[in-house]
């Protein structure tokens, strides 16, 4: 979060703060009160919405009668997901909004979108065993066996059109922690277990709070509507 105030979408009565992180949070008589990176504060109500990783690792110190939802969390893990990011620089042989398979023997293998949109780029995605072994192998040796599979494609020669651009770590990312959630066996339940609020004060939005879209950021943004519906319906009645 960017330090600084974003009100165009908002009336003028919201107080946001940006680049603020949430350290503890307690209840008190009339709610919430929140530690932070930017002090403390009192709300009637808070929606914690960050990843199931973040939720279950402590990160945010929360009162022991949330024990449930941290392990509901617990039981709904991220697994693995990472994209490289390469530019096509010069003539290549490659076609616009084409995909192929680095080596589909290869469960570590990447999966390339070609020149997506037109854009002179490659988008590597890597999923599960890929995903781990370029974060244990670091970006340098994950771009070095992208060109190797797009090479062994398309010839040689393109190893001297493609050039390393970005790669990501959702998984070595403290306040992200991996790709997106799912359940262990046997604990779908949980994501109802998580998506419950604590009376009336905490609330809990998310992909992983989603029964169905899980995984998705529609199922995150559905999830958001929701807890917002339910924290108005809760000050309401209060
Ligand atoms: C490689 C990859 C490809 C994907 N592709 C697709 C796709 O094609 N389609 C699709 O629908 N979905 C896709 N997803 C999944 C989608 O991105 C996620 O499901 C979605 O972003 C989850 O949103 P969320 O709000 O639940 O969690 P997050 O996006 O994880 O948001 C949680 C937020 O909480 C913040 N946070 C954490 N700790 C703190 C703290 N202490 N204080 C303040 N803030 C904190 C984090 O910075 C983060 O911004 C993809 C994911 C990955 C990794």
């Amino acid at each position: 979060m960017a330090t600084g105030r974003c009100t165009s979408a908002l009336p003028d009565t919201v107080d946001l703060r940006l680049g603020v992180s949430p350290e503890r949070l307690e209840l008190t008589s009339g709610g919430v009160r929140l530690s932070t990176s930017g002090g403390k504060f009192t709300a009637h109500a808070a929606i914690l919405t960050v990843s199931s990783h973040v939720l279950a690792s402590g990160t945010i110190d929360l009162p022991v009668v949330l024990d449930d939802w941290r392990h509901a969390a617990s039981l709904l893990p991220l697994g693995n997901n990472e994209k490289l990011f390469l530019e096509i620089v010069g003539p290549s042989p490659f076609l616009a909004e084409t995909h192929v398979i680095g080596d589909p023997s290869d469960p570590e293998t990447g999966s390339y979108y070609i020149m997506p949109l037109g854009m002179a780029v490659i988008e590597c995605f890597l999923g599960g065993a890929g995903a781990r072994s370029a974060a244990s192998m670091g970006p340098e040796a994950a771009f070095a066996r992208a060109v190797e599979q797009l090479a062994a494609l398309f010839g040689t020669s393109v190893r001297s059109c493609l050039k390393p651009l970005v790669a990501s770590n959702w998984a070595g990312t403290a306040s992200i922690g991996g790709g997106y959630s799912h359940a262990l066996p046997g604990h779908a339940a949980a994501r109802q277990g998580l998506a419950r609020s604590y009376d009336d004060r905490v609330f809990f939005a998310g992909e992983a709070t989603h029964k169905t879209d899980f995984s998705t950021a529609h199922g995150a943004y559905v999830t958001g509507l929701r807890a917002a519906e339910e924290v108005l319906a809760a000050l309401r009645s209060a």
